[in-house]
């Protein structure tokens, strides 16, 4: 297994439990588990979707989290806030049917009366004022919280799958990273210069960059989300996934307006605000455990398709990207500027699912294109990955959901249209 992200984990975790014989060791170029982008999350989850796979994905991982904590008593750090969806009528217009999908489907959420709004002192009538004019920026028109959702820690999350696997008898190793995969025919003749192109090629190994080559009796696995590509490319593979940053600015709820607006009544049983988005995409993601809010936005046009060993947060990206949203829409933000920040990446696929297949039957499985909701569908991707690895044509998700392997491959890939994106 290369990569000890959640995918990694999750998949390795549930190879363990599934395929009891094997021996596995999960290959990392981090000094430990959860070192690329998982530990970089925001670690939003929902089930609010509309589209079959998304729900099958995220509804069982969380189901799965969910009773990581009820039954086996292990602190996720789970907290459903909910999400609040503040609309301006021309995003309105188009999640419309989407609401409607979803309420059908039996998604609970509810429209937010403004006396709540009002108790969180948010701005609504912001499209003749100064700054609001000048930006573009929409009144809000309707204002949604989607009940079924809310925030976990990756940390605790990743801690969760690593101690399992330890237990397991998971080997780790940390630190070297690998340079290539090593490819060789299925039954090399001894000849120089194989692999020749009409023999059977497959993957056989990994060579790290400490020089040590490690071979595979059966799998190997690819779970190196934004950094897939550097080493697929070169063997002829694709992980059909592109990565770009994403950023996360921590403000501290310093003074009494900020502390009211993060530990407020009357959104749910926690007592906190919720994951809130806004207009234009900002959008503030409580931590309460610390007393911080989390605020960030994913831009698409103009933010480059490129892989970061160590990506860093641009402080002009808050300053003139996110704070003037921000304190538009809440005047407890004015003048407020982050004590902490950082970046990762989205490893975004070309449909917003992700990628799991074993190209060329070279045992090569690839797990990629977690398009920034690896967490929240993580356990789903992991089994299903595992499943993969094991030839199986059906993963068994938590909860005894059945979920044909192919239905994220390439070949016969299953995607309907999703109607709740945000
Ligand atoms: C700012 C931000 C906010 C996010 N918010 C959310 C959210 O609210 N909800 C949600 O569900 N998801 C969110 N995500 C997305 C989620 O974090 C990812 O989808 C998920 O963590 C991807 O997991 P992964 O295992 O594929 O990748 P990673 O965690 O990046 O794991 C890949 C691993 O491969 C390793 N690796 C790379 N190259 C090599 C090599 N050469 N040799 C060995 N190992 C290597 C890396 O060190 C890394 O540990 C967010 C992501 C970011 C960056």
């Amino acid at each position: 297994m290369v990569g000890a992200g959640i995918v990694g984990l999750a998949t390795a975790y549930h190879l363990a439990l599934e395929d009891r014989g094997s021996s596995i060791l999960v290959v990392d170029k981090a000094d430990g588990p959860g070192g690329g982008d998982t530990s970089k999350s925001a670690a939003a989850f929902r089930t609010a979707f509309t589209s079959k796979v998304n729900i099958m994905l995220s509804k069982t991982s969380i189901s799965f989290y969910e009773s990581v904590e009820k039954k086996e008593r292990f602190d996720l750090g789970m907290k459903k806030v909910g999400y609040l969806l503040a609309l301006g009528r021309k995003w309105y217009n188009s999640i419309l049917d989407g609401i409607r999908v979803a309420e059908k489907m039996g998604v609970r959420l509810t429209e937010v009366d403004s006396d709540l709004l009002d108790k969180i002192h948010m701005e609504r009538d912001v499209s003749n004022t100064e700054e609001g004019s000048l930006m573009g920026a929409e009144d809000i028109y309707k204002s949604y919280l989607f009940l079924d959702a809310g925030i976990l820690d990756p940390e605790k999350l990743v801690d969760y799958y690593y101690n399992k696997l330890r237990g397991l008898g998971v080997s780790f190793s940390f630190g070297d990273g690998i340079k290539d995969f090593v490819l060789e025919a299925k039954e090399p003749l001894g000849i120089e210069g194989e692999p020749f192109p009409w023999e059977d090629i497959k993957v056989k190994g990994v060579l790290l960059s400490n020089g040590q080559t490690v071979r595979a009796r059966k799998k190997v696995i690819a779970a190196m989300g934004a950094w897939s590509n550097l080493y697929l490319n070169k063997i002829g593979v694709d992980s059909y996934s592109r990565p770009k940053k994403r950023q996360i600015f921590s403000i501290k709820a310093d003074g009494k307006d900020l502390k009211d607006l993060l530990f407020v009544n009357g959104f749910n049983e926690e007592k906190v605000m919720p994951f809130t988005i806004l207009p234009k995409g900002v959008y503030i993601r409580p931590n309460p455990s610390e007393g911080t809010f989390w605020t960030g936005l994913s831009d698409e046009l103009n933010r480059p398709i490129e892989v970061e060993e160590e990506p860093l947060p641009e402080e002009n990206y808050y300053i003139y990207g996110i704070l003037p949203v921000l304190s538009l829409y809440f005047k407890q933000y004015k003048g407020v500027y982050p004590y902490s920040s950082w970046a990762g990446h989205y490893d975004i696929s070309f449909d917003g699912q992700p990628v799991i297949y074993e190209p060329f039957s070279s045992n090569l499985v690839v797990s990629a294109g977690t398009s920034g909701s690896g967490i929240m569908k993580g356990d789903a991707i992991g089994r299903i990955t595992a499943a993969i690895s094991m030839d199986k044509e059906v993963a068994v998700l938590y909860d005894g959901v059945e979920f044909k392997t192919h239905w994220l491959g390439l070949d016969k890939r299953v995607i309907d249209k999703e109607l709740l994106i945000f």
